[in-house]
């Protein structure tokens, strides 16, 4: 019987996720399942626990990763904290702003947003008129707007939000590993990660993190969280205490990776960490200036990771993006809605932002773009 796994060609992922894996990442995936109530197991747990709290920056008790992608952890924290009627503002520039909308919505809440223009950042001038109008129990914004490359101003927006009295969430899917991330500095109620992206660990896990205010949010709840598997009443009995009753199985072999992709963080430096993604972008800039093509976001709010480049008039968006997989093994992304046909998106993330990596594209797409 053939096997299909033996046909995948080890690809250079430079697209929006998910990043090159790292071998130890790999091996540790590949280490022998144990039960998920496994006194070694719990060991496990508890030090991947204090390792997402060093790389969050936050001393939150309730710290884990949900299981699931990046999503289950957007969902997971929309899901515990809106109640039906809540009021909620999102800041939106990209995709994930959007997609936010749509899981609060699904809850019940009052939804209100702002939307800025896609490809400039969240304004707190404007965030700031609007929490003069009215009062919202949660605020969110997206850090690191993966579907524009937009570094929005989670800092100052959390000064507003705090100030305002609300509930502060952030996602911090693609910025985790790839920019500082100071979840108690800002501020910071809920937030959320994934695996994928500059961790360099394969999908399947979203870190979260509740400060004690939402944890009182969570436990004043008048009615039960609408999802089971989300809950974090119950997921809490697991992940802390002594209790560690049974709720879901937890995704064992995929805890083991993300304790690898974290301690990979630490034993770097995350300063180290930010520093090479912030030399690999430099690079790849230089690198595209020189082929003729320009960077679609300004140079103050751009992302290390996630580089939006505007395609050269008359290239075929498509067709190199083929060739580059193809023929070089090379995976860019392409652009999202209003942007789609108009960017590329090359990620410079995790375990992919290394200056060979860099030149390797940059030789493929000189040669694609020749023709
Ligand atoms: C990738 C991403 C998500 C969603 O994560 P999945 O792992 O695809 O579910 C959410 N927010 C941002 C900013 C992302 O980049």
């Amino acid at each position: 019987m053939p096997n299909l796994l033996d046909g995948i060609k080890p690809t250079l992922l430079m697209g929006p996720g998910p990043s090159c894996v790292y071998d130890e990442v790999y091996a540790a995936l590949a280490k022998p399942t144990i039960g998920h109530l496994d006194p070694y197991f719990i060991k496990i747990m508890d030090a991947v626990k204090d390792d997402l709290k060093a790389v969050l920056g936050t001393s939150n008790r309730l710290t884990m990763p949900m299981s699931g992608t990046g999503s289950s952890g957007m969902e997971t924290c929309f899901v515990n904290l809106v109640e039906p009627g809540d009021k909620v503002l999102i800041l939106t520039n990209g995709v994930f702003g959007k997609r936010m909308e749509d899981v609060a919505g699904r809850l019940g809440a009052e939804v209100d947003s702002i939307q800025f223009e896609w490809g400039t950042p969240v304004l707190p001038q404007e965030v700031e008129k609007k929490l003069k109008g009215q009062k919202y129990s949660i605020v969110a914004v997206v850090h690191a707007e993966t579907s524009t490359g937009v570094r929005n101003p989670v800092q100052e927006v959390g000064d507003l939000v705090k100030a305002a009295g609300a509930l502060y969430l952030v996602d911090c899917v693609t910025s985790l590993g790839g920019i500082p991330v100071r979840m108690d500095e800002w501020g910071a109620d809920a937030l959320y990660s994934g695996t994928q992206k500059c961790l360099s660990c394969p999908p399947g896990l979203a870190p979260l993190s509740f400060s004690d205010r939402a944890v009182e949010k969570l436990k004043a709840r008048k009615s039960k969280v609408p999802n089971w598997y989300l809950d974090l009443t119950m997921i809490m009995n697991y992940w802390e205490g002594n209790t560690r009753a049974y709720h879901h199985t937890a995704p064992i072999n995929m805890i083991y990776g993300l304790y690898a992709a974290l301690r990979h963080l630490l034993e770097e430096g995350p300063d180290n960490a930010h520093a090479r993604h912030r030399a690999a972008h430099e690079q790849l800039v230089s690198g595209l200036e020189k082929l003729g093509a320009s960077m679609y976001v300004d140079k103050s709010c751009r992302l290390p990771m996630l580089n939006a480049v505007t395609i050269p008039q008359g290239l075929d968006d498509a067709g190199i993006r083929g060739r580059l997989l193809k023929e070089f093994d090379i995976e860019i992304g392409n652009g999202l809605g209003p942007l789609a046909g108009k960017i590329w998106r090359i990620g410079l993330m995790g375990h992919t932002a290394r200056p060979e990596n860099v030149d390797r594209l940059l030789k493929a797409l000189t040669a694609c773009m020749k023709q």
